[in-house]
């Protein structure tokens, strides 16, 4: 075939190199590669077909029939290559539906047997065929322009609906496909048109919508887990919202009662409850607090002289309290063996066990809870093995695993009406491993569980005759007689809680509302054992007032920080601001008294 076979080759070539790098990149499932990846396919063995075809009288010379063969390929190619070069403008225009796509694949077979069964004739030069002619070629022509038709039209009545550069390779399709039919029609030897569409093809390659899939893949999962995070965080708000509305309601609806009660008895038990829902409230915060702990690595482990007996006792009065009227039998065992005192955070194992015999409670409609406290001693170390069990809803296998995540809630249709946060285990699980210990957990849902839990304690050498008679001298020189304290806060509740708690041991106390009276009263000569300072006070601060005060050189006074500002790390910042001590609100009377013990006595 005496046509310029470079332009073939070289085509060839281009979209062999684009379709390696195009198939061997991960890509994204859509119909737009789909397209182009046939567009690619076609091209390539359309222009094969070409060179082979080019050189077929030479390799099979008298063979006619063959020759011809390959000819109507290359006109099978064409309509091909429109068809699917239209379709893909279909897609992008957002167009492509079930029956657009049938209707494209009718109008396909019909051009392509209509272009195979007309004649073709081949004009040859001495054997050698120079190009083909006649009616299939005729038919090629009019095919190729009505579906250049239908382009014009999909791009003019979806203007909008196609991004600007997917023009690009389209307008450029218009004017060298157009010029390439001209050229053709001028000299049909001179077959250029499939390197046309290679150039094309290439073209749009740069214009197709393929972003990174392993990229996509990440940001879906980084997507999921921001996601997931954000709904544990909602969950957690509506679920602390019922939490502390719940005992909040218990303290306004008491107060309001106690308000028109007159009878003392009854005022009595309700402040009881009123009590005992702002220790659920504090308990609440508490929780939120030991996981903001948690997450910025700063919970620490206090070790004390306490008497576990004492504790565990507690621990297994407070369950009581929460089993209410329920069906549920308390069974409690603690060794009469444990050791009259150990050493350790003895406020966070009772907080291990109280969080293990709640969940035992909470979780168990009917039967028992069996809650055991036993002592493994060897030489001075008392290992504790806590263990609870109960007859309740129990837990699924699968979800053991995920029990000490913190906002985790199984089985949400049987503890629906179960007040929780989900944060329980995830606090006692860090508190276990911060103090060396082990957690262990067996269950059978529907049946019950098990929580074991074996922390390892310091036995102190201490007896409890010791310690009683130390504590009686002790208890004899506390003293808080002619001490008098300075109350500053802004909000007059907590003035009169303050005083009225101070008043329980003896200690008389004055009350300012600023920062200015709080300097006023002490520039003015009056003299203090104790200044409790609040804060967070509109004007001054109380760290301001305190560094004022400072800045005399004759203020002696011990300053205390009394304040609502309990997030972890509070406590150091104050002190390494000066304050003397620091007792976080609501204020726990023991801790007011270990403050009174040091500084007023
Ligand atoms: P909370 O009890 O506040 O939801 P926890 O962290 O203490 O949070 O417990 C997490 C979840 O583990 C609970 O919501 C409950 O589904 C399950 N769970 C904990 N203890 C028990 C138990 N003793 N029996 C059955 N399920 C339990």
């Amino acid at each position: 075939m005496n046509y310029n076979i470079v332009f073939s080759l070289s085509s060839f070539f281009y979209i062999s190199l684009i379709a390696i790098i195009y198939f061997a990149k991960q890509r994204v499932k859509n119909k737009e590669n789909t397209v182009y990846s046939l567009l690619i396919v076609s091209n390539i063995i359309g222009l094969a077909v070409e060179v082979f075809t080019a050189f077929c009288g030479k390799i099979f010379p008298g063979q006619h029939l063959i020759e011809e063969i390959f000819l109507r390929l290359i006109v099978v190619y064409f309509i091909t290559w429109i068809s699917l070069f239209s379709y893909y403008v279909t897609v992008i225009s957002g167009k492509d539906k079930p029956s657009t796509r049938n209707t494209f694949k009718v109008i396909y077979g019909i051009f392509l047997i209509t272009s195979v069964l007309l004649p073709l004739h081949v004009k040859r030069r001495a054997g050698v065929a120079l190009y083909s002619y006649g009616p299939s070629i005729k038919f090629l022509y009019i095919a190729t322009l009505l579906y250049v038709l239908y382009i014009i039209f999909i791009l003019l009545t979806n203007f909008k609906n196609i991004k600007t550069r997917k023009y690009i390779p389209i307008i450029i399709y218009f004017v060298f496909g157009t010029l390439a039919a001209i050229l053709q029609m001028i000299n049909p030897q001179l077959l250029i048109t499939s390197s046309i569409e290679t150039f094309i093809t290439i073209l749009m390659y740069h214009t197709i919508e393929n972003p990174d899939v392993t990229i996509l893949r990440q940001l879906n999962m980084e997507k999921n887990r921001a996601d997931k995070a954000n709904n544990a965080k909602t969950e957690f708000l509506s679920s602390m919202s019922h939490e502390i509305r719940t005992p909040l309601n218990a303290i306004d609806g008491f107060s309001q009662l106690i308000l028109e009660e007159n009878d003392i008895n009854v005022i009595k038990e309700e402040a009881r409850d009123i009590m005992s829902a702002s220790q659920n409230l504090l308990e609440i915060v508490n929780g939120i607090l030991d996981i903001s702990k948690i997450e910025a690595n700063k919970l620490e482990i206090v070790n004390v002289e306490y008497e576990p007996t004492k504790i565990f006792e507690d621990v297994s009065k407070l369950a009581k309290t929460r089993i209410g009227n329920k069906p549920v039998k308390l069974i409690t065992n603690i060794a009469p063996d444990l050791p009259d005192y150990l050493n350790g955070d003895y406020g966070r194992i009772k907080q291990i066990t109280l969080n293990l015999l709640t969940n035992a409670v909470k979780y168990t409609k009917e039967g028992y809870v069996d809650y055991s406290v036993k002592c493994v001693r060897k030489d001075n170390v008392c290992r504790l093995i806590i263990i609870v069990k109960d007859t309740g809803i129990g837990i699924k296998k699968e979800n053991i695993d995920k029990l000490f995540n913190k906002f985790e809630r199984f089985d949400s249709q049987n503890n629906i009406t179960i007040e929780g946060t989900g944060l329980g285990l995830a606090i006692t699980k860090k508190l276990v491993d911060l103090m060396n210990g082990k957690i262990v957990v067996d269950s059978v849902y529907g049946k019950g569980s098990l929580f074991g839990v074996s922390i390892d304690q310091i036995i102190s050498p201490r007896t409890k005759d010791q310690k009683s008679v130390e504590n009686t001298a002790a208890d004899t020189l506390i003293s808080y007689n002619n001490r008098k304290v300075l109350i500053v806060d802004d909000n007059k509740v907590n003035l009169k809680v303050a005083s009225k708690l101070l008043e329980t041991f003896g200690v008389s106390s004055d009350c300012v509302s600023s920062g200015d009276e709080c300097i006023s009263k002490i520039n003015d000569g009056f003299i203090y054992d104790l200044i409790l300072m609040d804060d967070m006070m509109p004007g001054k601060s109380g760290t301001e007032t305190f560094k004022l005060l400072k800045q005399n050189p004759d203020f002696h006074i011990p300053v205390v920080v009394l304040t609502a500002n309990a997030i972890e790390g509070m406590r150091e910042n104050y002190i390494k601001e000066g304050f003397n001590d620091y007792i976080s609100k609501p204020i726990d009377k023991k801790e007011l008294e270990r403050v009174l013990n040091i500084y007023l006595n």
